[in-house]
């Protein structure tokens, strides 16, 4: 017997039908002998239609109005989900963040988690019972609710099956898991049976949207096995898990490889090479609260640099007006942008302890004469910012070279 924290999201429970097939597949795990905690999210399209109510009356509604507004979405589902249980003869029993007490910060619309009583669950557990949580929500010291941040009812997962050291995390969604890259870039793109915790957050922060990033370091941070699954199709989906519980298995160089294309490059030109520079360059650029991704700088000549950057590209404009205010201030030559950039990751544990990955990057992009203008890499990341038009060719072309179709 098992102790298993299964979060259903949004389109899992997008309708009355789906929400029977979920109140089904929990209605198999018990008779199979195990014991269920189930999270749920708000039916699909539900908070954001929540939000844009809010968003008729105000321009930027009070956070603490909009937690209550917005935990109502998952309210909804707990109570037809035990509904649902309770009709095929399944004992179950919902809980709010606030009733199990999921004790978070104040920080309306981004409330972090600080403990989790798990006296209730524990004892409906013991009683045979299904126990159903809302996902996002917890209250503060005060009693007020919070919520987690979009897509939080996965971190409410992680971190109850932490609380109550579950065997496993399991968050069904509409994919089957995890893939070696976006497989409307790449077809033959393949489902990876495991990935690390760490392989993972480098694949979420850079677009692979299966989980929220806070709920992988939290599973982390925890060691909660976690795997993601689809809730329409069989199958033993991604499990996520740490290195170390990693060794058993072949290990591939490479698990996968991330993108993103939305982002722009940004140089200035002609700063002088003394202390202190790069500081006024992003001093004010991260008291604009934008976030800087690669940074590379030059030696122009002697006695001035060239320092180029990305940020996302929905930020151009604002950390370019910026720029040309640093440039005037450091008697700068000139401020650049090019906002047709994309950045493509290959992402691996197996880096560590094998060279030449580099080389047969560069050199598979350059079989395809495509240009690399900046590199970053990291211990398990080797990051390229190319020309945005030739990245589905890079991705593709990388796909191929590290032999991510055939299991490694
Ligand atoms: N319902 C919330 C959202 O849409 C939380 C979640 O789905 O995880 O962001
Ligand atoms: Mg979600």
């Amino acid at each position: 017997m098992a102790l298993i924290v299964q979060k259903y999201g949004g389109t899992s429970v997008g309708s009355i039908e789906r929400i029977q097939n979920v109140a089904n597949k929990v209605a198999k795990w018990r008779a199979d002998g195990h014991q269920l905690v189930v999270v749920v999210s708000a039916m699909s399209g539900v908070t954001n239609n929540l939000v844009d109510m809010a968003h008729k009356l105000q321009k930027e509604p009070s956070p603490r109005e909009m937690d209550v507004l917005l935990a109502t979405g998952e309210q909804t589902t707990i109570a037809l989900l035990c509904m649902a249980l309770e009709n095929i003869g399944i004992p179950a029993r919902s809980y709010t963040g606030s009733q199990v007490r999921i004790l978070t910060d104040s920080a309306f619309t981004k409330a972090r988690i600080v403990s989790i009583d798990d006296n209730h669950i524990r004892s409906d557990l013991a009683a045979g019972r299904v126990v159903v949580v809302a996902g996002f929500q917890g209250v503060d010291e005060d009693g007020n609710i919070t919520t987690l941040g979009r897509g939080g009812s996965d971190t409410t997962g992680v971190a109850l099956a932490a609380a109550l050291k579950a065997d496993e995390c399991q968050i069904y969604t509409d994919v089957d898991g995890v893939y070696t890259t976006d497989p409307r870039v790449v077809p033959e793109a393949r489902r990876l049976d495991r990935i690390t915790f760490e392989e993972m957050l480098e694949m979420a922060s850079l677009g692979s949207k299966v989980l929220q990033i806070r709920s992988v370091e939290f599973a982390g941070k925890y060691n909660v096995p976690l795997r993601v699954l689809s809730s329409f199709e069989e199958g033993p989906g991604t499990l996520i898990v740490s290195e170390e519980t990693n060794t058993m298995m072949e290990k591939p160089v490479i698990s996968g490889i991330a993108f993103t294309r939305d982002e722009s490059k940004l140089s200035i030109r002609g700063v002088p090479d003394v202390p202190g520079v790069a500081f006024r360059v992003f001093g004010p650029i991260s008291d604009a609260n934008i976030e800087v991704d690669v940074i590379v700088q030059n030696v122009a000549d002697n006695k001035a640099n060239d320092i180029t950057f990305t940020v996302q590209r929905k930020e151009t404009d604002k950390a370019a007006r910026i720029l040309e205010q640093v440039m005037k201030d450091l008697g700068a030559k000139m401020v650049e942008v090019d906002n047709k950039v994309a950045k493509v990751s290959l992402v691996g544990v197996g880096m560590r302890s094998h060279a030449g990955i580099a080389s047969k990057m560069f050199g598979a992009l350059a079989a395809e004469s495509i240009n690399i203008q900046l590199i970053t890499t990291s211990e398990i990341k080797i990051s390229v910012v190319i020309e945005e038009k030739y990245l589905e060719l890079a991705v593709r072309a990388l796909h191929t070279a590290f032999g991510l179709k055939d299991p490694a």
